[in-house]
């Protein structure tokens, strides 16, 4: 469906909890969330109805996040029945990677057919700190049993942190070198889980530039990063600046969260309930939604912060 600016939305980003095992500190509150009762939250069935809907609009690409989507119970069943829904081409899933030992084989075998999985640091104190609670060795095997049970493309989010991970930027990059993995090095947006963060965290993209010079660009896809390869490796490095470079222009998504709001732009607080409606009564949230959707974000800058109004593990990021 074309948007008010002319800009094709055919990207649904579904958030299917709000809940995860981790508390990364950028991202969730050190106690987690409050609990919310079951029925304010959108059931299996609506939210395949919703997948039905938007592919009804033209919505062909999917991904399914949070939270932690790993967490949902009925996480494989939902996979399956969007897979099959007509029209959807493409399942991608964003986890933090920790239980991916037991459910890369299951999703992928449930029609996921990429992951993006998310590493901040290649030292273990670094990763407990930042999540408060995970052990890097589960991240990397989830990142092992990725590559274990053929997924192709597989590509590591890591949040560039000022005085946190940018003395490993070279060491992140070589990961493309040593495994069949692209990494895509993401600015820190400065939302609410991350005002625990000066400015000083929040390093511009150009960093990764100013530190690996060998890096040579080359052509993007339909996504928002600018990609680079280093010598003789395997997979790209990606770079994402929603904060120093905005790419409203490109943007191609809208995010559905888990308790059936429909968010047209990720740093605003706009929204549009799905819950409970209809076939019907979704179309028509789903094209007020994408008619609703703003140019840009606005001023979000380093000093500037985002007015999303809800928490990453919230929104679905
Ligand atoms: N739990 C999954 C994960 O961590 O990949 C999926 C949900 S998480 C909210 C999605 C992505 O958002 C992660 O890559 C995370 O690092 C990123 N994220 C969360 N808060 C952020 C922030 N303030 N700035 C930039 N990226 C953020
Ligand atoms: Fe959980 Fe992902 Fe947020 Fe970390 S970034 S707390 S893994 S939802």
């Amino acid at each position: 469906m074309t948007d008010a600016f002319g800009r094709e939305i055919y990207y649904l980003r579904l958030s299917v909890t709000e809940r995860c095992n981790l508390r990364c500190r950028y991202c969730m509150p050190a106690d987690g969330i409050c609990k919310k009762s079951h029925e304010d939250m959108l059931t299996e069935d609506e939210m395949i109805l919703a997948v039905e809907a938007a592919a009804a609009l033209g919505f062909k690409k999917l991904r399914i996040t949070g939270g932690e989507p790993l967490v949902k119970k009925n996480l494989l069943s939902i996979c399956s029945r969007a897979a099959a829904v007509d029209g959807i081409e493409e399942i991608c899933l964003t986890t933090n990677g920790t239980l991916l030992p037991h459910l890369a084989k299951p999703l992928r075998e449930a029609g996921v057919s990429r992951v993006n999985i998310s590493l901040d640091t290649l030292d273990r104190e670094k990763y407990a700190y930042m999540t408060r609670r995970g052990a890097l060795s589960s991240a990397l095997a989830g990142i092992e049993s990725a590559i274990d049970a053929g997924f192709t493309r597989i590509k590591i989010n890591t949040v560039l942190i000022g005085g946190f991970n940018d003395n490993e930027i070279c060491d992140l990059a070589a990961l493309t070198v040593n495994y069949p993995v692209d990494v895509r090095f993401i600015e820190l947006m400065p939302m609410d889980g991350s005002r625990g963060f000066d400015q000083a965290a929040m390093l511009p993209c150009e960093t990764v530039l100013d530190r690996l010079p060998e890096l040579k660009p080359i052509e993007a896809g339909d996504g928002v990063a600018r990609l680079y390869r280093l010598p003789g490796a395997r997979g790209n490095i990606g770079l994402i600046s929603p904060v120093s470079r905005h790419f409203c222009a490109a943007c191609n998504r809208i995010r559905l969260t888990a308790d059936g709001k429909l968010r047209p732009c990720l740093h605003s607080s706009a929204e549009y309930s799905i819950k409970g409606l209809d076939f019907d009564g979704m179309v028509e949230q789903f094209q007020k939604a994408v008619l609703g959707k703003p140019m840009c974000h606005g001023e979000l800058s380093a000093v500037k912060r985002s007015g999303a109004g809800r928490m990453m593990n919230r929104i679905g990021g």
